[in-house]
């Protein structure tokens, strides 16, 4: 299949790139990797009358340390986010999360903001974003904001974003020393689209779980964070039944659809058990900061 026909804008700065949106009326895109949107041009499910090529504004392929944030720009490819040094020392679990990310072809063009406005929601990078409470930077022609993850991803491929705006960065707040954490997915072969995912983040201190987060993806439209299961746990000892309860309560909150590739019933069943494994792991990763 071939696209429908459009105009193609190189932006040369942010300010050029969200002109062009505001001036395609609503029916603009921006490229940025293209392992999507290419994809959805050619079987025209999406026709955008402008693309907006943001490939050469400079300054966007960045990881940089802010306070206690990593900022990811809008041109940092999966590839650079799986081999960084600061992801690496800082978020270990974004690192964990990476190397289930498509092949190497995909993960050399394919941006971690692209993902997050993709929101598609079997994707690891929007789950991930969630769980480290992440902020998304957004330009348009009437200036900058600022919104929380939770509220960016609204639905399957649907985000908060307007037309004539495009993601500048994200933020992922960096966990504390010695927080424990862990990534589990489950996909058919290495590199496809994962059936389920969870990852998880919890303290430790005096031997119990403190500010645990459990975000999970492919069982909902979108990805979810679980704020009944992660206050349920807040204070409990790190025992095999604590863990059980809890994926029992995550599983009773979950309403996973039924597709080609797995019946709600098996993704509830999937959910549990990687819950349940994850939280044992991040348990055993934690440093008890009161000893
Ligand atoms: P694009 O394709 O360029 O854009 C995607 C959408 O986001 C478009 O609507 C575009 O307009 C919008 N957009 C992009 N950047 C911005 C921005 N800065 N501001 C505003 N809007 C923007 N993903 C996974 O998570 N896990 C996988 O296992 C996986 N497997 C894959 C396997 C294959 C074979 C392929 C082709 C893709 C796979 N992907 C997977 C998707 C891949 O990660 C994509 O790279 C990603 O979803 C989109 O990033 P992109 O930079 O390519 O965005």
């Amino acid at each position: 299949m071939k696209p429908a026909r459009f105009d193609y804008v190189r932006a040369e700065s942010i300010a050029h790139a969200v002109e062009a949106l505001a001036g395609a009326g609503g029916d603009g895109k921006v490229l940025a990797g293209g392992q999507s949107l290419m994809p959805m041009m050619n079987f025209r499910l999406v026709k955008p009358s402008v693309l907006v090529d943001i490939n050469r504004i400079p300054d966007l392929d960045r990881i940089t340390l802010e306070a206690n944030t990593l900022r990811l720009g809008a041109l940092v490819r999966h590839r650079m986010t799986a081999e960084d040094a600061l992801v690496a020392r800082h978020i270990p679990v974004l690192l964990a999360a990476m190397k289930h990310v498509a092949h190497l072809t995909v993960r050399n063009r394919g941006t971690f903001c692209g993902s997050v406005c993709h929101a598609d929601p079997a994707a690891e990078m929007p789950m991930m974003t969630l769980l480290l409470d992440g902020t998304i930077h957004i330009a348009s022609p009437r200036g900058t904001r600022t919104m929380p993850a939770r509220d960016f991803l609204i639905g399957s491929l649907a985000t908060a974003l307007e037309p004539d705006e495009m993601v500048t960065a994200v933020d992922l707040a960096i966990p504390q020393d010695g927080t424990g954490w862990a990534f589990e997915e489950f996909s058919r072969r290495h590199g496809d689209y994962a059936l389920a995912a969870v990852a998880v983040l919890m303290e430790r201190a005096d031997g119990r779980m403190r500010n645990v987060r459990i975000a999970m993806m492919g069982i909902a439209d979108t990805a979810l964070r679980f704020s009944d299961v992660e206050a349920a746990l807040e204070g409990r000892e790190g025992t095999p039944a604590s863990f059980d309860e809890a994926a029992t309560l995550l599983q009773a909150s979950i309403e996973p659809n039924s597709d080609l590739s797995a019946s709600a019933d098996y993704r509830r069943h999937l959910a549990g058990a990687l819950a349940r494994r994850a939280l044992a792991d991040a348990w055993r990763r934690a440093r008890d900061t009161a000893e």
